[in-house]
């Protein structure tokens, strides 16, 4: 199989590894790609947003299939030119990726299917905004309607910034604060059969204990000690099936990876939100643990057949991101310092770039991800916080509690 990877961030560098890893994976394409990337897959400097010109990639490489890793391509209908093309793609149309593009969409989706999820209100001036503070009380959750790449959301206990940050963003989403650990579920699905990945826990919080400004995420784990028995299951009972089956009677089917992230509440699972695409970085841990050939379960999904796919196997133990940011992340990170150690086996490349004289250079806020797997999640958090300390990335910072609390047992659920 030829294969052609969207993307150039930490999430498409674990997708590569996973492709490559694949027997049945002659060829790996990716446009743009990272340096992290380049070790396993032929570079192509192509816009991953630009529908034509991937479909045009995509005929010209002659691929089975297209693998789109972030949002921002889906929401362009980047898999629309390239099925239209006769081109497997893997993930979901413009329309039906306005389950991440639109939150105020996705709440529509989930109330229409009986999805448990936050009660919400979708706000367009200051008053309203008010009305839907006050009757669910702080702390106040305030949610941009459109992409904000992982950075539209407002959690406060200050009413004051609640409505400030409804007033910059114009159109938003006001619902009731969720209590409870948060999980992480990826769901592969042909947009009627769906087969769950492990559960999974990431760190949005900059600062060790939670603390400080909401990040594209810091850190993951996987699977999760702590989950209730049967979360899975009923997840894709009252959550996944649910939807999907929604969204085909809305004549938008969802085909791709449906993201579904839950905070596990005193009253069971409830969604925060959905996303179109695989997560980043829980996509590196869930991948690190699967042994099932990456391509092939894609492809499945993307050609309608993954009700015919054999079931996956997993490997035993924990796998362990930790992420590496640049320094003045989130707020104002710096890019172009120079990086070491960071060309060694488990350091996935999340914002490099290569300069003229083949050094390697931070170019993002997220630069490194370390990833580890291990006999337990002691042991992967161990493994991935050694690779932590080979990399040398001037004023980096990364949080040192990823996994800790799971760890330790002192993560407990609600009522
Ligand atoms: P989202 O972009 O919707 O995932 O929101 C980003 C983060 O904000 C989530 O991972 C949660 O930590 C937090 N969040 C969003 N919605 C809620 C909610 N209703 N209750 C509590 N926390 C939330």
């Amino acid at each position: 199989m030829r294969v052609l990877l969207l993307g150039g961030g930490g999430r498409e560098h674990a997708l590569a590894l996973g492709l490559a890893g694949d027997p049945s994976v002659e060829q790996l394409i990716a446009a743009p790609g990272n340096p992290g990337i380049a070790s396993v897959a032929e570079l192509r400097a192509v816009d991953p947003c630009d529908p034509a010109a991937v479909a045009a990639l995509a005929v010209e490489t002659g691929v089975d299939l297209v693998v789109i890793g972030p949002e921002a391509p889906l929401v362009a209908g980047v898999a629309d030119a390239v099925r239209a093309k006769g081109i497997p793609a893997f993930g979901p149309s413009a329309e039906a990726a306005r389950l991440e593009g639109s939150k105020a969409f996705a709440k529509d989706v989930m109330t229409a299917a009986g999805v448990p999820t936050a009660r919400a209100y979708t706000c367009t001036d200051a008053e309203s905004t008010a009305r839907a503070l006050d009757e669910f009380g702080a702390p106040y959750v305030v949610k941009n309607d459109g992409l904000a790449a992982g950075k539209g959301v407002v959690v406060t206990d200050d009413r004051a910034a609640a409505l400030r940050h409804a007033e910059e963003c114009g159109r938003v989403v006001v619902e009731e604060y969720l209590a409870g650990p948060e999980v992480s579920l990826f769901v592969v699905t042909d947009g009627e059969a769906a087969v769950p990945l492990l559960p999974a826990q990431d760190f949005k919080r900059v600062g060790d204990g939670d603390t400080g400004p909401n990040t594209g995420g810091m850190g993951a784990y996987a699977p999760l000690p702590w989950a209730p028995a049967g979360l899975v299951d009923e997840v894709m009972r009252d959550v996944v099936h649910p939807t999907l089956a929604e969204m085909a009677r809305r004549g938008t089917p969802f085909a791709g990876l449906l993201y579904v992230g839950l905070a596990i509440t005193a009253d069971g699972p409830r969604v925060i939100e959905f996303n179109a695409r695989f997560g980043d970085p829980e996509t590196q841990v869930v991948l690190a643990l699967l042994e099932t050939p990456l391509a092939g379960l894609l492809h499945a999904a993307a050609t309608g057949t993954l009700a015919g796919h054999p079931p996956l196997s997993w490997r035993d133990g924990a796998a362990v991101t930790v992420v590496v940011a640049a320094e003045g992340y989130p707020a104002a990170p710096r890019s172009g310092d120079v990086i070491t150690g960071a060309e060694v086996p488990g350091v996935i490349h999340a914002g490099t770039r290569r300069a003229d004289d083949g050094a390697l250079l931070s170019s993002g806020g997220r630069v490194l991800c370390a990833t580890a797997t291990g006999a337990d999640l002691a042991a992967a958090r161990d493994a991935a916080y050694a690779l932590v300390a080979g990399v040398e990335l001037a004023g980096s910072h990364h949080r040192t509690d990823i996994a800790s609390a799971a760890v330790e047992g002192r993560i407990t659920i609600p009522g």
